[in-house]
């Protein structure tokens, strides 16, 4: 009983600070409703260890499993408005990391599918998805490849900093699909979109500064 007791309240803290969060998200300039909805719904502590509960609603990246991060809200908040998801949409994530993108991408409607290189954090993310009742395709592997079984997509996110634009990960969006991807060295990337606009060319757009742990992989960093 006191257990029940402890948990309603607990709820009731988390959705309050969620509330705040996208009160926050708001003021710092992210407009998409559907996003702001999206994260005002996911319960971003089950994505942290408990022992980091008291911050998971902070606008700030934390630390998971295998030395990586669940990113800073803002981040994840502005990659998806980037990629102007409508439901239905086939998206493809690489760097599944905790999970929490993943949530939001499915929240809003969208068919996920997502490739971690790291066996540990695609089982767990696996395991939190499926307890929140959210349906992903999850794959462990070398992300900068894509996973062209399932494509083309009609959008891509790259949530680790990239030194270039991965060509795979071009050539798997269907026309109008939209990559977004930072791009840069190992301190600071440049948020880039690119549009296919038809079957030879691409559009691409610049926006702000971001820091991300390193994309590791054949099109990646080394590894
Ligand atoms: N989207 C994640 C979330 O919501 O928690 C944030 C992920 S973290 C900032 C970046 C992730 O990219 C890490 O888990 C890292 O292991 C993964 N990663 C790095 N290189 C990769 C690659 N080539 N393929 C797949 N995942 C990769």
């Amino acid at each position: 009983m006191v257990n029940k007791v402890n948990a309603t309240t607990n709820e009731r803290i988390f959705r309050r600070k969620r509330n705040a969060l996208v009160e926050e998200l708001r003021e710092k300039g992210i407009k998409d409703d559907s996003v702001l909805k999206a994260i005002g719904a996911i319960p971003r502590h089950e994505f942290v260890d408990s022992a980091l509960w008291h911050r998971a609603y902070e606008d700030s990246a934390l630390p998971i499993e295998m030395g990586q991060t669940i990113s800073q809200p803002f981040t994840v908040a502005s990659q998806t408005e980037l990629m102007q998801v409508k439901p239905g949409d086939k998206v493809l994530e690489i760097g599944t990391g905790s999970g929490y993108q993943c949530a939001v991408l499915c929240e809003m409607g969208a068919k996920v599918y997502t490739v971690e290189r790291h066996r540990e954090l695609t089982e767990r993310s696996r395991q939190i998805l499926h307890k929140l009742g959210y349906r992903a395709m999850f794959k462990c592997g070398d992300g900068t490849l894509g996973w062209s079984a399932y494509g083309p997509y009609d959008a891509i996110v790259v949530t680790a900093g990239a030194p270039v634009v991965p060509e795979d990960l071009r050539e798997q969006l269907a026309v109008g699909g939209r990559l977004v991807v930072p791009v840069g060295d190992e301190e600071r990337q440049l948020m880039l979109r690119i549009v296919r606009t038809d079957d030879e060319s691409f559009e691409q757009e610049q926006f702000a500064h971001f820091k991300f742990v390193p994309l590791i992989g054949k099109q990646g960093w080394g590894h």
